[in-house]
């Protein structure tokens, strides 16, 4: 099953791909994961995408779309994978749809005073994926997962969390419709509790047990 999960910053796409992705056996393409490791090591493309990123801004289309091009023609992508923030835009939802054929589209709805909260307040593990909220971390400063110390991205603070909202309502949004007259967008409360959020989507994908 090839799957996009949409949504806001801090809808829970990450988290929430994670999770199915296990219950399906099914690799997770998290675009800004795969940024992010690129401007710690420094590569080419990190060095090109770490102004934007920084500012909460979209790196270029043409940047993306070879990323992605590139992940989904490995051996682990060819049983399904769930694309978590990508597309992002609608061109790069139509060269999407020359190279991959997707089965649905989950669309992940918060509203944007929930998505303040929840991104002001999260802290990341560099190292392994890790998310936490602050709320529940009980001043801890370590990943439970892996032991590596857990930091505030740049983006998370919150001037740049409002223009994340902007960009992703000016240029992100129109996707919904551009799904749902594709007949792919299945939409799902991720106001929810985590684990009530996970078995929505999964019923939405037709694999809830
Ligand atoms: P995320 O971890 O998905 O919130 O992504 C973090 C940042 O990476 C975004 O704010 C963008 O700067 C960049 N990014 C990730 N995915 C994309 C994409 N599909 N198109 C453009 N920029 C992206």
């Amino acid at each position: 099953m090839n799957v996009i999960f949409l949504g806001p910053p801090g809808a829970g796409k990450g988290t929430q791909a994670v999770r199915v992705c296990e219950r399906l056996g099914i690799p997770q393409i998290s675009t800004g994961d795969i940024l992010r490791r690129a401007m710690k090591e420094g590569t080419p493309t990190g060095l090109a995408a770490k102004s934007y990123v920084d500012k909460g801004e979209l790196v270029p289309d043409s940047v993306v779309i070879d990323i992605v091009r590139e992940r989904l023609a490995q051996p682990d992508c060819q049983n399904g994978y769930v694309l978590d923030g990508f597309p992002r835009t609608v061109p790069q939802a139509q060269a999407l749809g020359e190279f991959a054929s997707i089965d649905a589209v989950v669309n992940i709805e918060v509203s944007d005073e929930k998505l303040t909260a929840r991104l002001s307040g999260r802290r990341v593990c560099l190292s392994c994926g890790g998310t936490y909220h602050v709320s529940t971390l009980n001043g801890a400063t370590a990943c439970e997962k892996c032991g590596a110390e857990l930091i505030q991205r740049k983006d998370d603070k919150a001037e740049t969390v409002l223009s994340r909202l902007a960009v992703y309502h000016a240029q992100t949004a129109p996707l919904i419709d551009y799904y749902a007259q594709r007949g792919l967008l299945k939409t799902v409360d991720g106001a929810q509790p985590m684990d009530a959020c996970t078995a929505a989507i999964l019923e939405a994908l037709g694999e809830a047990k």
